[in-house]
């Protein structure tokens, strides 16, 4: 598998926000979006066995994963042998994923967590893959401003999401006005900063 790295941190976003973690982020992406915080995972990285990844992994001392990119299931049949490997040895495993590939097979074995894509990225998740998140999983949203706001009401509206649904808003962007937009239409959601960064952590 081509991975760009493997680190230890804190989980900045999604339903395990706070907890420490192991993450191992795989290089390569199908997407570009415009406020990309990771564009050095769309190339490039290094190969690794599962058998070398778990190798480090298991130096790094920690049973939380996530594995994340660039788009980890673009690399799916190592993934999948990743996750046989962590099932046994009693890891909890989160795939962070860009919602343009299917994670249905990976679900036995890991949380999802899906990023659906808001006008602002210039890009678009597969939204008929929001029936099969399960209530163990949850869906992000990075929202930028009321247009994109507005598109993850829409999105809301028009499927019944089972698992939690977190707004993130894009570094830099009018947090308060997010926070009120959600205040104000009273949308089930969870508001997320992504910890890790106000923290100084990668
Ligand atoms: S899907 Fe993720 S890694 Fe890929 S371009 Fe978008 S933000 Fe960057």
């Amino acid at each position: 598998m081509i991975v760009s790295e493997i680190f230890r941190s804190l989980q900045g976003e999604g339903r395990n926000q706070g907890r420490a973690c192991t993450f191992i982020r795989l290089a390569g992406c199908n997407l570009r979006c415009a406020w990309c915080d990771t564009s050095y995972a769309w190339e490039g990285g290094m190969r690794m066995s599962v058998a070398e990844v778990l190798d480090r992994v298991w130096l790094l001392n920690g049973k939380q994963i996530c594995i994340t990119g660039g788009e980890p299931l673009l690399q799916r049949d190592e993934v999948a042998g990743l996750l046989e490997k962590f099932d046994r040895h009693g890891y909890t495993v989160e795939i962070e994923t860009n919602g343009t590939q299917d994670f249905r097979d990976m679900q036995a074995f890991a949380s999802i967590c899906m990023d659906v894509k808001c006008p602002s990225s210039g890009e678009q998740s597969d939204l008929s893959l929001l029936p099969f998140i399960s209530q163990r999983d949850c869906v992000k949203f990075v929202v930028a401003d009321e247009n994109d706001f507005l598109y993850a009401r829409a999105v809301m509206a028009r499927y019944d999401i089972r698992g939690e649904v977190i707004i993130t808003p894009v570094e830099g962007s009018d947090y308060r006005a997010i926070a009120d937009y959600i205040v104000g239409e009273n949308l089930p959601v969870r508001f997320q900063l992504q910890l890790h960064k106000i923290l100084g952590m990668k």
